[in-house]
């Protein structure tokens, strides 16, 4: 089933507490802060029913219509298909929206792909975690990501200090667990449901806990609060801002105050094992979505960058052109990080099919790691007039206009107006607290750098580097090595095996 913006809308009437600025807000679809964000994400749902876009957004299994973004993935196409169906989204919008479904939707199947793990500590877990992936089919909610805790002082242990510094359970009754603590969540608090588990933790040696719980959390559950930081929107004129009145996903600190938890939404529970499972494998499908993000961006600061090349007439420096092609360089290493991760992909434990690991995360380090520095490039390659250009009503203001006519038509082509709004778009996007925030999402909302590099040490393949350096140093055999294979041949051997099965099959 897809569901429609209305229904979107409808559903997160629901009377839950939302606070901004100190103030309990009566209507979240109509709250000024958050009406953007709703907007969009109602957009999207009408986009799935829409003849010029629900071919790329949606597919219809046994008559029924379902969201591309919550297939599972079995083959190669499903792939191309998602990355297609997030591109016609953010086309569509005209700007970049990371938190929306598509991009945590995957971090379920990291956990189905853990069905053994979970079968250990009870089938029932299991066989929820299907139902809820099926759920997210079938009934289309807009799904978001619990991770991260207050956490507190971390040199003690959660019992050492304020427990709800980390969430946990705190009951157990017939009908489910009772949990109490807080999560930061971007989009909560004006979505359906969040896949909540515990954040990055050292367990020791301790094989059950009362802070080892995963569940799906409906966001609509009595006892939730839902503090909001102050939104971008609303701030600054529209005009000025362009990026910050439209695209700001705010983010929430989740209160869950003694919150019920039904056990068929509990995905594990008390078992140290389930959650140092999920912690490991938690990207797996979702960095996809959240790198292309990457791409995107990259493209707004290139297209922004070069329009100002163009307008100036300095395109034609090699210098000025040296710098674009670095964004270029940017551009094309997270394409092809991507691409190549669907053009390698590979089987998971559960069968289905996983980006490439090791260029998806070596992927999400390259476009996370540099981000900052392209950005400061792209900013240079604007230049100071993106900070000390008038606002648009100094624009249109009869005393002031006529002047800033003068001074920002650059030629017949290159109008003050259009101008104007490119350097708006260029300081929102590069120098405005929005731009800040955009540049730290991308830091931390899929987890901290530290986290990412740890995953590429856990899914790159040493042994081929191993063996290759034993040769040419003549290493005696007493160095053992699992294979003989380099990580790409490896991929690349994987692929033509398809490829030999593809055809015999035909
Ligand atoms: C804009 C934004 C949106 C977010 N959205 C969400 C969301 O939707 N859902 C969600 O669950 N979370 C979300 N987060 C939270 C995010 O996952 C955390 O910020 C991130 O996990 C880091 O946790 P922390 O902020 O508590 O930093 P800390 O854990 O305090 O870490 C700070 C720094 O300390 C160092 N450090 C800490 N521990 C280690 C270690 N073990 N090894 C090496 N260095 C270490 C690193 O330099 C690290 O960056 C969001 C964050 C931001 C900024």
């Amino acid at each position: 089933m897809i569901r429609t913006g209305a229904q979107y809308r409808d559903s997160i009437r629901d009377g839950r507490a939302v606070y901004i600025g100190g103030e309990r807000v009566k209507d979240v679809t109509t709250h000024p802060m958050f009406k953007p964000l709703v907007d969009i994400r109602a957009r999207i749902y009408d986009m799935q029913h829409e003849a010029a876009t629900r071919g790329a957004l949606t597919f219809e299994k046994d008559g029924e219509v379902n969201a591309i973004a919550n297939k599972l993935p079995m083959v190669q196409q499903d792939w191309w298909d998602k990355r297609r169906a997030t591109d016609t989204v953010l086309e569509d919008i005209g700007g970049i929206v990371t938190r929306v479904g598509d991009e945590t939707v995957g971090e379920m199947w990291s956990l189905y792909d853990g069905q053994d793990v979970l079968n250990e500590v009870d089938p029932q877990f299991s066989a929820n975690i299907r139902a809820h992936i099926d759920h997210v089919l079938h009934a289309d909610p807009f799904h978001v990501s619990a991770n991260t805790d207050p956490k507190g002082d971390r040199s003690k242990a959660p019992q050492d200090q304020d427990p709800d510094m980390l969430l946990h359970v705190v009951k157990e009754t017939d009908v489910g667990i009772i949990v109490r603590g807080a999560k930061y969540e971007t989009a909560a608090a004006y979505a359906n449901q969040a896949f909540t588990k515990p954040t990055i933790a050292n367990w020791g040696n301790a094989a059950l806990s009362d802070y080892a719980v995963g569940f799906v959390c409906d966001l609509g559950s009595p006892n939730l609060k839902f503090i909001c930081r102050t939104g971008f929107a609303g701030r600054a004129p529209a005009e000025d801002y362009p990026l910050s009145n439209r695209f700001d996903e705010v983010d929430t600190l989740v209160i869950f105050d003694n919150v019920l938890i039904p056990w068929e939404n509990v995905l594990f529970y008390r078992h140290t094992k389930a959650a140092t499972f999920i912690r490991s494998c938690l990207h797996r499908y979702s960095a996809f979505a959240f790198v292309q993000r990457n791409l995107k961006l990259a493209d707004m600061m290139i297209g922004a960058a070069l329009f100002n090349a163009r307008q100036t007439g300095l395109d034609k420096q090699q210098a000025v052109q040296e710098k674009l092609s670095t964004l270029a360089v940017y551009r094309e290493g997270i394409n092809a990080h991507l691409t190549a991760a669907i053009a390698l992909a590979e089987r998971s434990p559960a069968g289905l099919l996983m980006p490439n690991q090791s260029l998806l995360y070596t992927g999400r380090v390259l476009a996370c790691s540099q981000l900052h520095e392209m950005m400061h490039l792209a900013r240079e390659l604007c230049g100071g007039q993106i900070c000390v250009t008038p606002d648009a009503a100094a624009f249109a203001a009869p005393e002031t206009k006529p002047w800033l006519d003068k001074y920002y038509t650059v030629n017949e082509d290159w109008v003050a107006d259009d101008r104007r709004r490119l350097l708006a778009l260029a300081r929102d996007m590069l120098n405005s607290d929005y731009a800040g925030h955009r540049l730290t999402f991308q830091l931390f909302a899929q987890s901290p750098p530290f986290a990412h590099l740890a995953a590429v040490h856990r899914n790159f393949d040493w042994d081929g580097p191993l063996q290759f350096a034993k040769k040419a140093a003549g290493l005696s055999d007493k160095v053992l090595l699992d294979t003989g294979r380099t990580p790409g041949d490896r991929a690349v051997n994987q692929w033509f095996s398809e490829q030999i099965a593809d055809k015999a099959a035909e």
